[in-house]
C-alpha cells in the first residue's frame, strides 16, 4: 500500500455544469467515505459550461464539500483559452492555454483575481491546476507570488517537488488503475452521459480500498534518486504515448 493510492481529481466545477451527476457523485463519495479534489473555477467565463444548468448557492455547497473535507482546488481563473502552447508549455502536452505565454503580471492578476473570489466566499485554497495542463515558467512564479506551491498535474508515479511546487502526477484521462504508484484520475463530468457514472461507480468500487484523500497524496512527495528515475522514466514513456493514452 506504501506507494499505491488513487485521488479522485473532479475538474471543470462551476455554478454551471451538469449538476444532475454532481449529485450522483456527491451520493456516491458519501456512501464511501471518498474525499475528491475538486477543481473549480471560479469566474467561469467558457461559452461551454455556461450552455449548463445554474445552480444556485454555489459557494454555499462549495462550503459544505469543504467542511466534509473535500480537497477545493483552484481550477483557472475564467477557464477561456486566450494563447497556443505549440507544445512549449511546461509539460509539453500542446494545445491552448489560459495561462502560458502571459506575463508574469497579467498570470499574476488572474490567479489574484480568482483567490479572491474564493476568499470572499470564505474558502481558503492551498492546491491549483490550470485548465488543459498547460503552464509555462511564469504560472509556477506566478502561484508561488500568490502563496499556492502545490499543483495537482506533472508527470510520474510519485508526488515530488520541483521549483519549490509540489506536484501530484495526473497522467491519464482514461480511468486506469495502475499496479503501482500514486495515481489522479481526471474526471470531467460535463462530458458524461449516465453510462459513463455507472463505469465511476464501478471503477470507485473495485479501488475503493487504494483511493486515498488529498492530504495523504500530499504526504507521498519523495524526492529520492529512485523516485527520481522512476518518474522520469514514465515522463519519457508517456511523452511519446500520450496520444495512446489519452
Ligand atoms: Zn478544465
Amino acid at each position: 500500500m506504501k506507494n499505491k493510492g488513487i485521488l479522485i481529481r473532479f475538474d471543470d466545477i462551476a455554478e454551471n455544469m451538469n449538476w444532475h451527476l454532481m449529485d450522483k457523485c456527491e451520493y456516491l463519495f458519501e456512501k464511501y467515505n471518498i474525499k475528491p479534489v475538486v477543481g473549480i473555477i471560479p469566474c467561469n467565463r467558457d461559452s461551454e459550461l455556461l450552455s449548463y444548468p445554474k445552480r444556485k448557492n454555489f459557494w454555499e455547497i462549495v462550503r459544505k464539500w469543504k467542511s466534509k473535507n473535500w480537497e477545493i482546488a483552484m481550477h483557472g481563473y475564467t477557464h477561456i483559452y486566450d494563447s497556443t502552447t505549440n507544445k512549449k508549455d511546461y509539460f509539453n502536452y500542446g494545445g491552448k492555454s489560459e495561462f502560458f505565454g502571459h506575463s508574469i503580471n497579467d498570470q499574476v492578476n488572474k490567479i489574484k483575481e480568482g483567490l479572491k473570489i474564493f476568499n470572499d466566499n470564505q474558502i481558503k485554497v492551498r492546491v491549483f491546476f490550470a485548465p488543459n495542463h498547460t503552464y509555462d515558467q511564469n504560472t509556477f512564479e506566478a502561484l508561488k507570488i500568490c502563496g499556492i506551491n502545490q499543483v495537482i498535474d506533472g508527470y510520474g508515479l510519485i508526488p515530488y517537488e520541483e521549483n519549490n511546487i509540489k506536484f501530484i502526477p495526473q497522467l491519464f484521462y482514461k480511468l486506469i488503475a495502475l499496479p503501482y504508484g500514486i495515481q489522479t484520475t481526471q474526471i470531467h463530468l460535463n462530458y458524461w452521459r449516465e453510462k459513463h457514472f455507472s463505469k465511476f461507480e464501478n471503477f470507485i468500487e473495485k479501488n475503493l480500498s487504494r483511493i486515498i484523500n488529498y492530504d495523504q497524496a500530499l504526504s507521498k512527495i519523495n524526492n529520492s534518486f529512485y523516485s527520481k528515475i522512476l518518474n522520469t522514466s514514465v515522463k519519457n514513456i508517456l511523452k511519446t504515448k500520450r496520444v495512446l493514452f489519452n
